[in-house]
């Protein structure tokens, strides 16, 4: 492993969205175009030996990061990915119910305004869209909601997909123990101010 040239680290993703879809809970990188997601699948996550492609969690207080790597039958275009997250009610509910292995694919986030949704649209706020005043700034109409601005977003996922079964969640002081996280914590951590 230490013989081999270091896997270069990717981090230009939005996010990682946790979603059920097909009985198992998918674990999706989320991308603001089209491009970019299937561009990675078709020349990096493709190659990928899916026994060996892993999936770590650092959990810190209120954050965590996401660490994504594996062997590939391509070495020369490999990518390892990560990315820094706040906690989130999602991600919590992934924590407490994957139950050992997930899927991953790749996913396109939207962000969704008004005049794009039907009138049942769930906003951010929790409230529909057609409770949102088209005509004043699209505030909410709703009671105590505070929402000023009708808000949602759509996540359309590519259908190939990878199983996962080798998902970890460790803390600061386990990473030492874990050579991928190891690695990605040496290479990123100091660089990113
Ligand atoms: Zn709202
Ligand atoms: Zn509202």
């Amino acid at each position: 492993m230490s013989y081999q040239s270091p896997i270069p680290w990717f981090d230009e993703f939005m996010g990682v969205a946790y979603r059920y879809y097909d009985l198992r809970m998918n674990v999706i990188p989320l991308f603001s175009n089209r491009k970019e997601p299937l561009s990675l699948w078709h020349d990096v996550i493709h190659w990928w030996v899916d026994p060996s492609i892993k999936i770590r969690f650092l959990e810190m207080a209120k954050k965590y990061w996401f660490i994504l790597g594996a062997d590939s039958q391509k070495p020369g275009t490999n990518l390892s990915f990560f990315k820094e997250l706040p906690k989130s009610e999602n991600y919590t509910r992934f924590k407490n119910g994957y139950g050992g292995e997930a899927y991953l694919r790749l996913g396109v986030y939207t962000k969704k305004v008004l005049n794009d949704v039907k009138k049942d649209a769930l906003c951010d706020c929790g409230h529909e869209s057609q409770d949102h005043d088209e005509g004043d700034n699209d505030v909410c109409l709703y009671n105590k909601c505070d929402c000023k601005k009708f808000s949602s977003f759509q996540i359309n996922l590519f259908k190939k997909k990878k199983i996962i079964t080798d998902i970890k969640f460790l803390e600061e002081k386990d990473v030492k123990s874990d050579s991928l996280v190891w690695n990605c914590i040496n290479v990123n951590k100091y660089s990113k101010s």
